[in-house]
């Protein structure tokens, strides 16, 4: 039998085995692996890594410009999604955020019209439910009715969070769809309070982020998501944990049997909070929520992604054009290209991720926890999202 195209020579890489093999491929799908396989097109991978195509479930390109963050993005879905596929990422899922008030599938239709015809690779959609009135719940099963899977909620920041009862009445009812909760864990009380102190103080600027943003704190919001989610029954994936206290939280909720689930990102596996030192622009746009944090912290994350503690490395792509000082809502890092040949330079060469767990966290466990049935193995009916990853070529970024 002859193929359209068969990947061929190549060492295949899944969450569980590496092993050389040819892919043939047909249509969109894989169709076969095995030896000495045929195509009307055949690429010679010898040497090279095949991997199921990476998924980045944390993505945003172009922010909807709405009030009170209208702060325009760098990135459209038509850019971004060609640097992820450049970067080895098939699919990339990103936030329809409808305003309080506004119906949750219009903005839904407006954000699929933002994306449908742009993006190069598979994209899908996490609803960001930002409006505390209890009426919008009663829209969340016509958001599952479209395919969409999983909610977001966020703990921090005004004009997003919703407060602890809001956030346990959307968790029950993504619960009773059997979808999947996302939350942005911080204390914003508090950080608001400590904010408000330091500017008192005289206390501004970059170096002043950690301090009003304590990993203590984002600990107690984990745990809180968490004690919320456990109650509510739902599937929980916390995002982008940065801090040891988040972790602990996370291994104390797997170890009771509960269904959680963790993400960090490369910033806060590669990054410290040492460049908030430097007080300018640089260090202005890495003032990400939650802040970097220093290397007790990042040993923290590289020790809960070994021992399984954390599922996925995701980017939360979200690069800005530079703002006034001092900027209106922290935002800044950019990783949508980078993160599968960051986590292979700094986790497999290092010794601290094997090829499979690379894959695992990249791949893998996203296309599990993101309901992506046909993604992130390579084996036949799977989507033909393959990457052919060179281990040996060396880029400067
Ligand atoms: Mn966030
Ligand atoms: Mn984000």
């Amino acid at each position: 039998m002859t193929y359209d195209l068969v990947i061929k020579h190549g060492q295949l890489i899944t969450a569980s085995e590496s092993f050389v093999a040819d892919v043939a491929i047909s249509g969109e799908r894989i169709i076969a692996i095995d030896a000495d396989l045929t195509g009307q097109r055949e690429i010679d991978a010898r040497g090279l890594y095949v991997l199921p195509g990476a998924i980045d479930g944390h993505v945003h390109l172009t922010d909807p410009t709405y009030p009170p963050y209208a702060i325009p993005t760098a990135d459209s879905f038509a850019t971004g999604s060609l640097a992820a596929a450049c970067g080895g990422v098939t699919t990339l899922i990103d936030f329809a955020q409808p305003v309080p008030g506004q119906s949750l599938l219009e903005a839904l239709d407006h954000r699929q019209e933002d994306a449908d015809g742009h993006t190069v690779i598979d994209y899908s959609l996490h609803l960001n439910l930002r409006d505390p009135d209890p009426a919008r719940l009663a829209e969340i099963p016509a958001i599952f009715a479209r395919g969409l899977p999983s909610f977001k909620f966020f703990m921090a920041y005004e004009g997003y969070r919703l407060p602890d009862i809001a956030l346990f009445r959307a968790m029950e009812a993504v619960a009773a769809q059997e979808g999947l909760a996302i939350v942005h864990a911080e204390n914003f009380d508090i950080i608001q309070e400590l904010r408000r102190r330091f500017v008192l103080e005289g206390k501004t600027g970059p170096r002043w982020h950690v301090p009003a943003c304590p990993s203590v704190m984002e600990g107690e919001a984990v745990h809180r998501a968490l004690a919320l989610a456990q109650l509510a029954g739902v599937r929980t994936l916390i995002y982008h944990i940065s801090c040891a206290e988040g972790v602990r939280e996370l291994r104390l909720a797997k170890a009771r049997g509960q269904a959680a689930f963790g993400e960090t990102c490369p910033q806060y596996l590669l990054l410290t909070d040492e460049v908030y030192e430097r007080d300018d622009l640089y260090a202005q746009a890495l003032m990400i929520s939650p802040p970097l944090r220093d290397t007790s912290h990042q040993a923290a994350l590289w020790q809960g992604l070994t021992d399984g503690t954390l599922d996925i490395v995701s980017t939360d792509h979200n690069p800005r054009h530079q703002q006034t000082n001092p900027p209106a809502h922290p935002a800044g890092t950019a990783s949508i290209e980078t993160r599968l040949a960051l986590l292979y330079t700094f986790g497999v060469k290092t010794g601290r991720l094997s090829l499979n767990r690379w894959v695992e966290l990249c791949c893998t466990r996203p296309a599990h926890l993101f309901g992506l049935t046909c993604k992130g193995h390579l084996a036949p009916h799977y989507d033909a999202d393959i990457v052919l990853f060179d281990p040996t070529k060396e880029v400067t970024f």
